[in-house]
């Protein structure tokens, strides 16, 4: 029997739509570094994401499915892009700046990018790359920065401000099919070659409500979120799209990044949400300790893309902000779990072994763990394997170009059509997740696997300790070993037997798991979204670059 319901397809159209009238003067803030932040209502959104479409229908023939890119801060202008390119029926593709310059051609190429926005802060990076980009036809222009560096170039130049200028407010969106391309976004390929994830209308719908839900990010029309997450990293974690489900403000930083910058920001603006990886984190709470802010009003900082250590969790709990970690990946939209302590923990002892988990998979997600030899292991919260998920938000395929098969290669797809997330992990009997490592990373020592995770949280616990990496280097006798390498605060002398007795004695890890290997760093390589890039650590060692010292 068929249901008597309406059948109505879920489409970005309807968000913008719902955002820009029911919560038409929610806001939009853009940090402009200087003077007053730029701010716009919903409704002006609105407005200038049908101008936006009506130009890039009318001016620069864009039609059916073709893609534009976004080589962009998260700023108001890039809301605008994000709602009106796939409300029209284009995908837009986001480009990650902070890219190798390769990587960026590569990755424009494979999506045959046609038109491009780009912040005129970033034509420095792009100019350069042009003669590169034989797809890309038009180039908009948003923002402050030099226009000289695009003065040659055969693609035409537009103005985005002008481009705009005089058309009509509102655009009658077409009704999609909501399984059709709406955004697509390649993941910034910490471990392998950029892949293209294409998300669909219907899944960033789906996706959004689950952010807003109480038991994801729980943001209302009363909240002011902080987005420091990249509109180029997986959607800024799917915010741009569920605030305005709701009408919760935005407080956009443009390029404006850096910790000092973001303290004042929250000082100022007073958001009540922020979400960014660690790093940025760790950056943050360096600023505020040196120098004091106002930042109160940070009830509630979301913080994934990599494991959040808890001592960066205890320390923003004593700055009255607290931390809810989440797990997810390009492939996920990206929510897929969010640590929220269950209601029988609240208050007491075991609640911070809750938070510390990556979290509990919402109904949207589910998951199993796969063996080494392909076996299904429970939820008993010791088994450890690699974490599969499958949903409406979950990608089933990379894409391969317009005409071709999607791809779907066997180490990250299962025959019944699972994602393998190559995380490697445990799943208590109430659906919280922790996970011990990355499959790549992790360090297989004599047949036993070392969590790299587990020993960098343990150091990173220690008080002389800015950061540090772990990554596994090859040894004769077993295999495999950890090499510690460590970021020393400003003006501090620990050794490395003081810390190898450290992590024994004081963080509880076990004899055989203590590293004989230590180097003295000064920073932690980052990826381009700001991870530990272990790629990068282990090649340096390999090339014999790290003056390592071996304990006895
Ligand atoms: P990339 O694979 O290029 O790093 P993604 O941003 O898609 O790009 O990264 C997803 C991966 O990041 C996950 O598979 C996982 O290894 C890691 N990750 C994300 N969130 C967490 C977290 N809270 N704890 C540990 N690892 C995380």
């Amino acid at each position: 029997m068929l249901s008597t319901m309406q059948d109505v397809p879920l489409l970005i159209s309807r968000i913008l739509t719902h955002g820009s009238t029911v919560h038409g003067s929610s806001r939009v803030i853009t940090w402009t570094g200087e003077g007053e932040p730029h701010r716009r209502t919903f409704a002006e959104i609105g407005a200038r994401s049908a101008r936006l479409a009506h130009a890039l229908r009318d001016e620069l023939g864009v039609e059916g499915d073709e893609r534009v890119a976004t080589l962009m801060w998260n700023n108001s202008e890039h809301v605008e892009a994000y709602f009106a390119i796939p409300s029209m029926g284009a995908v837009l593709h986001t480009l990650n700046l902070r890219l190798p310059a390769e990587q960026l051609v590569w990755i424009v190429n494979h999506a045959a990018d046609r038109v491009l926005l780009v912040n005129g802060s970033l034509i420095p990076l792009l100019a350069p790359l042009l003669p590169q980009l034989p797809t890309v036809e038009h180039i908009v222009v948003a923002g402050p920065g030099d226009r000289a560096p695009l003065a040659g170039a055969t693609a035409r130049v537009h103005e985005y401000e002008e481009l705009l200028d005089g058309r009509p407010d509102s655009y009658d969106w077409p009704e999609l099919d909501e399984r059709r391309a709406a955004a697509m976004c390649y993941t910034s390929g910490t471990t392998g070659d950029p892949k293209g994830v294409i998300y669909s209308h219907r899944s960033i719908y789906l996706h959004s409500m689950q952010v807003n839900m109480a038991e994801s990010m729980s943001l209302t029309d009363s909240d002011t979120t902080l987005v420091v997450v990249p509109q180029f990293h997986v959607n800024a974690w799917g915010l741009p799209h569920a605030t305005f489900m709701s009408g919760v403000n935005m407080l956009m930083p443009d390029r404006f990044l850096q910790p000092a910058p973001l303290a004042e920001m929250i000082a100022s603006e007073r958001p009540t949400h922020a979400a960014a990886v660690p790093t940025i984190w760790q950056g943050l709470l360096a600023e505020l300790r040196a120098k004091p802010r106002d930042v109160s009003s940070l009830g509630q900082v979301t913080i994934g893309g990599s494991a959040c250590p808890p001592s960066l969790m205890e320390a923003f709990d004593e700055l009255g902000m607290r931390v809810c970690h989440a797990w997810g990946m390009t492939e996920t939209s990206p929510l897929g779990t969010v640590a929220r302590p269950p209601a029988h923990a609240i208050g007491t002892d075991e609640e911070f072994g809750y938070r510390v988990t990556q979290g509990r998979f919402p109904a949207g997600v589910e998951a199993r763990l796969t063996g080494p030899g392909g076996e299904r292991l429970p939820w008993d919260g010791e088994s450890a394997g690699e974490l599969e998920v499958r949903g409406p938000w979950i990608a089933g395929a990379y894409y391969n170009g317009p005409d071709a098969e999607p791809l779907r290669p066997a180490d990250k797809f299962s025959e019944d059509g699972w994602l393998k997330t190559g995380d490697v992990g445990i799943i208590s009997p109430e659906g919280f997740l922790t996970l011990t490592d990355r499959a790549k990373d992790v360090i297989k020592s004599g047949g036993e696997w070392i969590s790299s995770v587990d020993l960098e949280n343990a150091l990173m616990s220690h008080p002389d300790v800015a950061e540090a990496a772990v990554v596994a280097v090859p040894d004769d006798k077993w295999g495999e070993r950890p090499l510690a390498t460590v970021v020393l605060k400003e003006g501090a002398q620990v050794g490395f037997e003081a810390l190898r007795a450290f992590l024994s004695e004081e963080a509880g890890v076990a004899r055989w798991q203590l590293p004989e290997r230590w180097t003295i760093v000064e920073t932690v390589p980052k990826t381009s979204v700001g991870k530990f890039d272990k790629k990068k650590i282990r090649e340096a060692h390999r090339l014999g670059k790290l003056d390592v010292t071996k304990l006895a």
